[in-house]
């Protein structure tokens, strides 16, 4: 995989510095030499970070940082500030615009390729979210774009994992100005800790007394219910090296002893957003994948599910060797349940229909409402004898036993009609299997309902 860098400084010599170094990691690089120039490029094409100068004729780094970040089409990509200014102020003045890390000039080559390359996994990840968001129609990609950009990363849950007291009574009390903070002094606990809490992030020290705060990132990094929550490790400046390792196994972000309150301040919150965006994210694709694949009504699938899967499994069927039976079931005379009940009896009866289909059926099978009051189900490895029992026992739950409408004030007979067939052996479009079981259905219903009919293949 490989990420496309934007460089931008003013200064061609560092360009081409810096463009070297890139390139020879294969990563992909792309220059502009002012922030007019950046801004257009970042919104025209897809890159996946941004090493930013900071002094630049015309618009400084700072100014072009802020409009990348508070524009939604690019708010998400991870600029980097690449500036000979080192004083706490300078940094602070950076993360205020939405920073994501710097780099003191002149650029140490390990520390530039560690940082690019953390911060390009983080990218390929939230990308990959963004990309199925935003396929899904469903649910406009406007509202978390939008609160991510207003979002001001406070207020979030902390859990700080620190055994020296004197540091971590300081952190504690200066984290506590903005969000919410829980210590964990013992380290072995910690992790146990994290999963149980909920928590937006975590400041691990990596000084730890006998235990190596790295095992405890990694730990955090594969265990499920931790491996979205932002790392942020605080380490002493001779264990610089420690943080290399650190980034290349999953920890976000980092700050050296001795810790400055405003930047604490503000990489927790730029951790805190990025986490609440990506659970913003995850949370849409979650709820869109189930709704594309849901009828909301009864809960069964609905049928754009059952065409894709039934394909896959029409063909798992042919391969294997293995039968496949496929039914529909359409509920008699339901107009005139609506016509005599009302259209919220109607619902209630379909809704209840979909739990017995469930009981009647194992759990490799297939139900789904395909239409209206019409239903199918496929029954992998079942011939058309099992099948015939599996839908006969199917009528006798709808017919056998009255349907409650209206909160259960009323109670209302209902019958089904089932066609049924099979795929054939050979293997066989599956738009020929349905049409083959809506003949045996149309018969059903002309032969008087309340029926089953096979038809075999
Ligand atoms: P047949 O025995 O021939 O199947 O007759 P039928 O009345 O069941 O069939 P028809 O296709 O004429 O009518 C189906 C009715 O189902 C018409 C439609 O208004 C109603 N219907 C479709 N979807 C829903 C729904 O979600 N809720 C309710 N309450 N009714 C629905
Ligand atoms: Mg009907
Ligand atoms: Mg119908």
């Amino acid at each position: 995989m490989s990420a496309r860098i934007l460089v931008v400084d003013d200064v061609p010599a560092n360009v081409k510095l810096l463009e070297a170094r890139l390139s020879a990691e294969y990563f992909d690089v792309m220059t502009a030499s002012n922030g007019t120039e950046a801004l257009a490029l970042a919104s025209r094409a897809e890159c996946d970070i941004i090493l930013l100068d900071v002094m630049m004729p015309d618009m400084d780094g700072f100014e072009v940082c802020r409009r990348l970040k508070t524009d939604p089409a690019t708010h998400h990509i991870p600029v980097v500030m690449v500036t000979a200014l080192d004083s706490p102020a300078d940094r602070n003045r950076g993360l205020e615009a939405g920073a994501d890390d710097f780099l003191t000039k002149p650029v140490s080559d390990v520390v530039l390729i560690a940082r690019v390359r953390s911060l390009t996994r983080l990218k390929m990840m939230t990308d990959e979210l963004r990309m199925r968001a935003i396929t899904s129609l469903e649910i406009g990609m406007q509202a978390p774009e939008r609160s991510a950009v207003s979002d001001t990363g406070k207020g979030g849950r902390i859990l700080l994992v620190d055994d020296r007291q004197s540091s971590y009574e300081r952190l504690a009390s200066l984290l506590a100005a903005e969000h919410t903070v829980d210590v964990e002094p013992n380290p072995t606990e910690a992790l146990f800790h994290a999963a149980e809490g909920n928590y937006d992030l975590l400041i691990v020290s990596l000084d730890l007394n006998n235990f190596d705060g790295l095992r405890l990132c990694s730990q955090a990094r594969s265990l499920e219910r931790t491996r979205h929550v932002p790392i942020l490790a605080i380490a002493d400046p001779e264990n610089s090296t420690r943080l290399l390792r650190g980034l290349e196994i999953g920890v976000n972000d980092y700050l050296l002893r001795p810790i400055d309150k405003t930047e604490l301040l503000a990489r927790a919150r730029t951790q805190i957003r990025r986490r609440r965006y990506t659970d913003h994210l995850r949370d849409n694709v979650q709820n869109s994948i189930e709704m594309a694949i849901t009828d909301a009504l009864t809960g069964l699938h609905n049928r754009r599910y059952m065409e894709s899967h039934l394909a896959t499994l029409a063909e798992q069927a042919s391969t294997r060797g293995k039968p496949l039976a496929l039914m529909i079931l359409d509920i008699d005379y339901f107009k005139s349940i609506n016509d005599n009940y009302g259209h919220d009896a109607g619902d209630d009866v379909l809704r209840e229909f979909a739990v017995r289909v469930r009981k009647s059926i194992r759990g490799i099978d297939l139900a789904c409402r395909y239409g209206g009051e019409e239903f199918v189900i496929v029954m992998p490895e079942t011939d058309l004898h099992v099948a015939g029992m599996v839908a006969e026992r199917l009528r006798r739950s709808i017919a056998g036993e009255p349907f409650a409408v209206h909160k259960g004030t009323k109670r209302i007979e209902v019958t089904i009609s089932i066609g049924l067939t099979t795929l054939e052996q050979k293997g066989e479009a599956v738009a020929d299997v349905l049409k083959r079981a809506d003949t045996a259905l149309y018969r059903a219903k002309h032969d008087g309902r309340n029926r089953v009919v096979s038809h075999a293949a």
